[in-house]
């Protein structure tokens, strides 16, 4: 299941698991609902809006990609449809700031999460991961 979430991101979807018999949105992937623990799980669009719960400035890290463009703003976000996701974001958000989920690829061609108040921001924040380091 998480390989079906990294291909969607990668392909610019925002997609997650979700229950085919509670609608459950399941992040992260698993093979089971933890809702109903049925199987029958679809990788769907699901809403990118959600919430930020918190948000972290990172100032070192030993992944050079990191380090280079530090400070990284690192959010938690409450979606609307459930799941509570980390996202990279463009500078720090504030507690309850309304953002847009959007899928990026990282420095290391992975599809992980951004998160944008303002989501027209989406190629700024792709830029990011596209410095050299
Ligand atoms: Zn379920």
């Amino acid at each position: 299941m998480g390989e079906k979430l990294s291909q969607a991101l990668l392909a610019g979807r925002l997609e997650l698991p979700t229950c085919q018999r509670c609608s459950n949105v399941q992040y992260p992937p698993s093979e089971i609902c933890r809702h109903c623990l049925s199987d029958a799980l679809e990788v769907t669009a699901c809403d990118p809006a959600g919430k930020v719960i918190a948000c972290a400035l990172v100032h070192y890290s030993l992944a050079l990609d990191f380090d280079v463009n530090s400070p990284w703003p690192i959010a938690s976000v409450k979606m609307n449809a459930g799941p509570v996701v980390f996202a990279h974001a463009l500078e720090f958000l504030k507690r309850d700031t309304a953002v847009t989920l959007v899928p990026i690829i990282d420095s290391i061609g992975d599809g992980v999460f951004g998160a944008l108040a303002n989501v027209a921001d989406r190629d700024l924040l792709q830029t990011r991961f596209n410095r050299t380091i």
